[in-house]
């Protein structure tokens, strides 16, 4: 018999027809012998709704205790239909929220991280041959407030919950068929993977490939759970995000990724000597805003430039923060730019090729394309462009990178 966790997203469960077809899959794993526990969001678009009712009651900035409590009932009110359509089904089923079911979490209302799941509830519900129903999303501080774990963070549930009751498998199912090689409304090419690995996956869902919250895939890789990417609506193979040995198909470019929610900002002729950077991205961090790339360039007669990438939404606020700290430093100028894209290659296969930054280059340029700022990790190279060449640029790398085979274009090393 084995234990399979599977989640369902708000689009799967977004009104009562949806969760019933939820509920008939649930019971047929079940009653293939399976031992089942579901983890599952808000129904689709609730949690927004939830949000908009917090800011018009609280305003800006409502209390975070009460803010959590509130957006925590979406993902119970799944709960308890799912677990009423299950059983009306003959199956028997128990819900659980997030103090139920054990999930314990720190204080920090909105963003909770994980302390330890006491699965012994949802383990006992199993074993007296219930189905458990999980709300994601949500857990309680040590005083037993209610937390939530940030957007997206029932994927993170799902996954703390497949590790606590060790389960066989974690199956994420969504509204999308699995992952794919790019971004299937970019290009018509774009495939579904079969297998990936935690790490490119890790990179495939930071840059931009929404499927899965990365801090879910973190912790996967952590426990070695197994996840099965897969679409709620037919019963097709998706895509599985496993340890590295089991990528049997190690490819040169997995994926191409874009991200066209960041901005740029570029501090020129600032002074080339120790503390430079410190004064200039202390600001940054002290304010919470999350640098992406930073790019310094060679001095030349004493001085250089320093440019960096911020999320778009915080644009504005580095831009002040970084023209305070230039005219602190005795910068020349401050200069942003928010019409901008990150596109990215991804692939276990680079570690063991040469020269695949340099054709990613070649590909660019053949398109015209011209490539503002450069930066690579062992299995990743992004490159930041002008916006409107976004399309343009993923179009290009899928066909010369995926479409053209795992290692035609390149040199072995
Ligand atoms: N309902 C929450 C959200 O919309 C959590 C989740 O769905 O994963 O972000
Ligand atoms: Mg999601």
């Amino acid at each position: 018999m084995a234990l399979i966790v599977q989640k369902y997203g708000g689009t799967s469960v977004a009104d009562a027809e949806r969760i019933r077809a939820v509920a008939e899959r649930v019971v047929a794993t079940a009653r293939e012998g399976n031992q089942v526990a579901v983890v599952v969001s808000a129904m689709g678009g609730e949690t927004d709704r939830l949000v908009d009712l917090a800011h018009e009651l609280g305003g800006d900035e409502p209390d975070p205790r009460e803010y959590d409590a509130l957006l925590s009932t979406g993902e119970q009110k799944t709960t308890a239909l799912l677990a009423m359509a299950i059983r009306r089904l003959g199956a028997t089923a128990r819900s659980f929220n997030g103090a139920q079911m054990g999930m314990r979490t720190d204080a920090a209302h909105t963003r909770a991280r994980i302390e330890s799941l006491d699965a012994g509830r949802i383990r006992a519900a199993l074993d007296q041959g219930h189905i458990a129903v999980l709300a994601g999303f949500q857990g309680t501080d040590e005083d037993g407030n209610i937390t939530t774990l940030g957007r997206g963070g029932s994927d993170t549930s799902a996954v703390a919950a497949a590790a606590a009751l060790e389960a066989d498998v974690c199956e994420i199912y969504t509204d999308v068929d699995g992952v794919f090689t790019t971004d299937p409304n970019v290009s018509s090419r774009a495939r579904k993977l079969e297998r990936v690995a935690y790490d490119e996956m890790l990179e495939l869902a930071s840059l931009g490939a929404r499927v899965l919250q990365t801090r879910s895939v973190k912790f996967a890789k952590r426990y070695g759970v197994r996840l099965h990417v897969r679409s709620s609506f037919h019963g097709g193979e998706g895509t599985w995000v496993v340890p590295e040995e089991e990528v049997m198909e190690r490819l040169v470019v997995s994926g191409v990724t874009y991200n066209t929610n960041e901005a740029k900002i570029r501090v020129r002729g600032v002074k080339d000597q120790p503390g430079v950077a410190a004064a200039l991205f202390t600001p940054l961090s002290a304010s919470a805003i999350v640098v992406d790339m930073i790019i310094q360039n060679v001095g030349q007669d004493g001085s250089t430039d320093l440019t960096f990438t911020v999320p778009r939404d915080d644009y504005a606020r580095a831009l002040g923060l970084a023209q305070d700290a230039a005219s602190v430093i005795g910068a020349q100028a401050v200069e942003g730019d928010e019409a901008i894209a990150k596109v990215s290659i991804v692939g276990l296969g680079m570690k063991d090729h040469a020269g695949v930054a340099t054709r990613m280059f070649q590909v660019l340029a053949e398109e015209g394309i011209n490539i503002q700022l450069i930066s690579t990790s062992e299995i990743k190279v992004s490159v930041v462009i002008e916006e409107k060449y976004t399309e343009l640029a993923v179009r290009a790398l899928h066909a010369a990178f995926v479409e053209a085979g795992a290692t035609a274009p390149v040199e072995e090393s």
